[in-house]
């Protein structure tokens, strides 16, 4: 089923997009939870982690971590470090079932996260 991140993805609703790929899309997470908060998503409907085929996705994951390496970079939070998260499903905090990895930088995180 179709979310809000399709949405952005065909430009229904605007987000401030930061990077794209033929693959892949990033934008701002509307609610930042850190200074920088991106989302990185891949432009085909895969709901949540426990969708992803290894072998099928391999390629699209790896176009996803490039895509928040260069983001991080671009950014200049590479070198002093970020988080990327995938939450999945009701226990892992997921609110839109379109898999997203958040890129969360510009500050100390903390551990165990709440
Ligand atoms: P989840 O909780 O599913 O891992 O993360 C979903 C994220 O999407 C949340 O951090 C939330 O703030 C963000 N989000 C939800 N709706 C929108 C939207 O319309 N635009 C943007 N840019 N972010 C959104």
């Amino acid at each position: 089923m179709s979310t809000i991140f399709s949405k952005i993805i065909n430009r229904e609703i605007p987000a401030d997009i930061v990077y794209e790929s033929e693959n892949v899309l990033a934008f701002k997470d509307i609610r930042p939870q850190a200074p920088v908060h991106i989302l990185i998503i891949p432009k085909t409907e895969i709901p949540k982690v426990t969708d992803i085929k290894g072998k099928e996705h391999a390629e699209l994951l790896g176009e996803m971590f490039d895509a928040a390496n260069k983001i991080a970079s671009d950014l200049g939070i590479a070198e002093d470090g970020f988080r990327l998260v995938f939450n999945c499903g009701n226990n892992g905090g997921q609110e839109v079932y379109h898999l997203h990895m958040h890129l969360l930088g510009g500050r100390k995180m903390n551990w165990p996260p709440g």
